[in-house]
């Protein structure tokens, strides 16, 4: 380690010994019983010619390596598994040049700082207003506000650079990209991005309906008419109670592209609930926590003429459950269960987007996670980028 720092104040790169060191697995109860370590170091590259630098001391000395942009990761990535860890920290990589479809940025560029967008993106985490990195967020995300027109977050990126384990920069197009997303920086360090943007003004309306049945009627019209939302995320009667004081009812948030808003059914104003769209894509958490409990919770992808079935197995299951379910473009709904009493958050078996994991194995497709694993195999036998991440036994 002393080497290693001579080497960075040799370099003018700066680092410090000790610090802030943020991770938010601690909101999962089945992760918070993980104990991390500390790390040894952290270190704030400002370019990517000092990232590159950063990974040939680090390959020469080895030592692992977690990159971190503003440490809202929620499933585990942000975990150190061994000693003498070094973090990087990208938040001093914040830049955008824009084009007219598409922008190209640091990793560490945030979505969202002072109170405004930096720029349009068409998918975003519901952590938007906690400043979190574009990188953060396609290495450690999945799905957000937008995504049922758009997909998830890797979806809207069409190149990267990465300097990868063996310290060479790379530049990854189309669905090569996916090697680094969800990655959790296991097969590299992102240090550039060129990413489609969405230059529309965006409606909400609010619908409801007396019962899942009505709501799983809608959201099935939905898909097999494409009706254009650009989100859509609902909301069960006790959820809806709980955060907006409104009763009886299962509330559906769906907002709408300008140029296309004569193309969906009209709703209510939906501009109050739109304003606190942080609660959606898991934002409920974060509300428990705030109000003084406990959440236990868990995420399945359902396909959306299950979800009625879904709600009542989960009703069984889980004592006064509240279901939270944002619409994907693959025609399925990502419900998030939660509730203040403790329930086994395995009990609907394979479509589980495990968030209660640190491994990154069930949160991506088999296609996916063959183009991750292929990678580090290839590249970093030795395990040392965010190694225990991956696993390689199933
Ligand atoms: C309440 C709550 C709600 C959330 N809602 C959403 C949501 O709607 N959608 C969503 O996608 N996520 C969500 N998240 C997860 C998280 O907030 C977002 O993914 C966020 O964008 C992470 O950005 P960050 O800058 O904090 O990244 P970090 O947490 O710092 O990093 C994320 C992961 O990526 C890796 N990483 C970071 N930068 C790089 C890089 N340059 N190269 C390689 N690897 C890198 C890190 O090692 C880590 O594993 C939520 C989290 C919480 C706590």
């Amino acid at each position: 380690m002393e080497r290693l720092s001579k080497f960075l104040m040799k370099e003018g790169i700066e680092y410090s010994s000790h610090g802030d060191y943020g991770d938010w697995s601690w909101t999962s109860p089945v992760l918070s019983e993980i104990k991390g370590k500390e790390p040894s170091l952290i270190v704030f590259p400002k370019n990517e010619e000092e990232v590159i630098k950063i990974v040939e001391v680090i390959r020469e000395e080895h030592v692992p390596l977690v990159p971190r942009g503003k440490g809202f990761n929620n499933v585990g990535g942000l975990i150190l598994n061994k000693e003498n860890s070094v973090i990087l920290e990208t938040t001093k990589t914040s830049w955008i040049t824009e084009n007219e479809n598409h922008v190209q940025l640091g990793p560490g560029t945030p979505y969202y700082s002072k109170g405004k967008f930096t720029f349009n993106p068409r998918v975003y985490p519901s952590t938007f207003e906690r400043e979190v990195t574009v990188g953060g967020n396609f290495c450690g995300g999945a799905y957000g506000i937008g995504s049922y027109r758009y997909g998830p977050n890797w979806d809207q990126v069409l190149r990267i650079r990465m300097v990868n384990p063996k310290g060479r920069l790379v530049t990854l197009e189309g669905e090569d990209t996916k090697v680094a997303a969800h990655a959790m920086g296991t097969t590299g360090i992102v240090t550039w991005l060129e990413i489609m943007r969405n230059p529309q003004k965006i409606l909400p309306f609010l619908y409801f309906f007396d019962n899942i049945i009505e709501l799983e009627k809608f959201l099935m019209r939905a898909y097999d008419e494409a009706l254009p939302f650009y989100h859509l995320s609902a909301l069960s009667p006790s959820a809806m109670n709980y955060i907006f004081g409104l009763d009886g009812r299962w509330g559906l948030l769906g907002a709408v592209e300008e140029d296309v808003v004569e193309e969906v059914p009209k709703g209510a104003d939906g501009k109050e609930i739109w304003r606190k769209r942080s609660l959606f894509n898991s934002g409920m958490v974060e509300y428990f926590i705030e109000k003084g409990e406990r959440p236990f919770y868990t995420v399945y992808k359902v396909d959306v003429d299950q979800v009625s079935e879904f709600i009542s197995k989960a009703g069984a299951e889980v004592k006064s459950p509240m279901f939270e379910m944002n619409l994907t473009n693959e025609g399925k709904a990502r419900i998030l269960t939660i509730s203040s009493v403790p329930f086994h958050v395995d009990f609907y078996g394979d479509s589980l987007f495990n968030v209660n994991s640190p491994y990154i194995n069930n949160r991506v497709t088999p296609s996916h996670l063959n183009k991750i694993k292929m990678y580090k195999r290839l590249y970093d036998k030795e395990d040392l980028f965010n190694p225990g991440k991956i696993r390689f036994d199933k």
